[in-house]
């Protein structure tokens, strides 16, 4: 199995890192985005890997077609079984164990921090991006271990989901980001929204950084942290600061 690395593809170096896959109508779409910046290099450094699967590839139609009517009328066409079941399975092949696998779509539960938490610690995850007006019902029901929606908005593919779930996720893997610290402090990592940040200059625009963030007193800095994210979570974000409260009261 190959996985896309600058522009090519190549075998995979190390098999210990987290492997996401991909199956796709549209590869193009996933490739360039998974290449860029933070993802790109852990995939260089060897800590995650990519492998984008074209379901197209896996067609038995000798015209390439993958889309059919549905039945029973409607508008739309509708991803058939047969080459998405196919290039589920090459995946399922290759890592000879059974992969979680994820299909995007908007009948599913709402992604959250909990939930990139929670894949994050698999070896492999499998995400299966719909397009048109989504896929066979049976093959869904013979390949999804999970139904995950990144909203209740619905968009033309599962591309830009996947995208969204596997920074989500990725980022959590040791290794990913530099600092290991910096996926601790953020938004929802302890249920509150993250304080506010500031960098140089300490007056701009007539606005000056809060004295105590210049003052080097941890503790104090620690304390204010926390003050302001929780008065922003109770602001923006009522109902997490409903169940933040609930949860520290039981404490
Ligand atoms: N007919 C489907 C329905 O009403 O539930 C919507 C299909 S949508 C046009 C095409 C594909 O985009 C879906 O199969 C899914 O993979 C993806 N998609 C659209 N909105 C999504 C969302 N909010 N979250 C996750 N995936 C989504």
């Amino acid at each position: 199995m190959s996985i896309f690395y600058q522009d090519c593809w190549i075998e995979p170096k190390r098999w210990n890192c987290m492997r996401f896959h991909i199956l796709t109508l549209f590869p193009e779409m996933t490739d360039s985005c998974l290449n860029a910046s933070i993802l790109g290099r852990a995939a260089r450094n060897g800590c995650i890997s990519f492998h984008t699967v074209n379901i197209r590839d896996y067609t038995e139609n000798k015209h390439k077609k993958v889309d059919d009517y549905t039945y029973g009328g409607g508008a739309g066409m509708l991803m058939q079984a047969q080459p998405v079941y196919d290039a589920w399975k090459s995946v399922q092949d290759e890592e000879g164990k059974s992969v979680r696998t994820i299909y995007v779509t908007p009948q599913g539960r709402t992604f959250t921090q909990e939930m990139a938490e929670d894949m994050a610690r698999e070896d492999s995850l499998i995400f299966l991006c719909g397009h048109y007006e989504g896929i066979d019902e049976r093959v869904l029901e013979e390949v999804v271990t999970d139904h995950i929606s990144i909203g209740d908005y619905v968009l033309t593919g599962g591309e830009l989901p996947a995208m969204v779930m596997i920074d989500a996720i990725a980022r959590l893997v040791p290794g990913v980001l530099h600092n290991e610290n910096s996926a601790e402090t953020e938004s929802f990592q302890n249920g509150l929204l993250e304080y506010p940040q500031y960098s140089r200059p300490p007056l701009w625009h007539g606005k000056e950084v809060p004295e105590v963030l210049l003052s080097g007193n941890h503790k104090k800095i620690e304390d204010w942290r926390l003050e302001q994210s929780i008065r922003r979570t109770r602001e923006r974000r009522p109902d997490l600061y409903e169940l933040y409260i609930k949860k520290n009261l039981q404490i």
